[in-house]
């Protein structure tokens, strides 16, 4: 598990979760949202030449293979996982459910084999999702092989009300190396996130910090 790279190098990991759950499916396949891709964020990441680290859970790889294969194409971006169905590993994380013990291993190893399937470059990088976890979720999940990616800045651009919250948020918290996170969804979920990267990049690089991925970060 870690939470951020070594303080000292003015380095910077932004990360961006993919969430899809079964209710987020619902709602696509009801069309009351049309999309939970944000094309207009990585279309931002890849003309400021952002490096970034991407989570992506089962459900969103199943409804977006395509999208998946040219993510994975990309040497700006690197992937790891977020859970197969993006459901709690803590009894209590927000609404997002519980997944029973007994399923917690198999949950992720799906995920990590779809991954597999569409990346030849895929990363051991997971992240719980809603960043839940404790001990007995690390126990379950050691035979995977994962290394869990926690956060020390919360970008809060989920339900945010305004892209200038997530930026002050952003840029507010951020420190040599911290590991932000932020979502790659869109939609009804994370609806500011591509009006929000443009200035928290060029913020953040007019502070002299790097941006790198989580890799990067944590290479010695
Ligand atoms: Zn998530």
């Amino acid at each position: 598990m870690i939470q951020h790279g070594p303080r000292g190098p003015k380095r910077i990991a932004l990360t961006f979760d993919a969430d899809l759950t079964v209710a987020m499916r619902e709602r696509l396949r009801a069309g009351t949202v049309r999309s939970y891709y944000n094309d207009a964020l990585v279309e931002q990441l890849r003309t400021l030449r952002v490096p970034a680290t991407l989570f992506l859970t089962g459900l969103w790889m199943e409804q977006y293979p395509d999208h998946t294969k040219e993510l994975a194409k990309d040497s700006l971006f690197e992937l790891g996982t977020h859970s197969y169905d993006h459901r709690g590993f803590t009894k209590h994380c927000y609404t997002l459910g519980t997944l029973p013990r007994a399923a917690m291993l198999d949950d992720v190893r799906r995920a990590v084999v779809l991954l597999d399937r569409l990346d030849p470059r895929a990363t051991r990088w997971f992240r719980f999702p809603g960043g839940c976890y404790d001990g007995t979720a690390l126990h379950e999940l050691a035979p995977a092989g994962l290394t869990a990616v926690g956060l020390d800045v919360p970008g809060a651009d989920g339900f945010a009300k305004s892209p200038q919250a997530v930026v002050k948020q952003v840029l507010g918290n951020a420190r040599d190396g911290s590991i932000v996170v932020l979502h790659l969804h869109g939609g009804d979920n994370a609806p500011y996130t591509d009006e929000a990267i443009g200035p928290i990049v060029r913020g953040l690089r007019a502070r002299g910090f790097e941006l790198v991925t989580v890799t990067e970060l944590m290479a010695p």
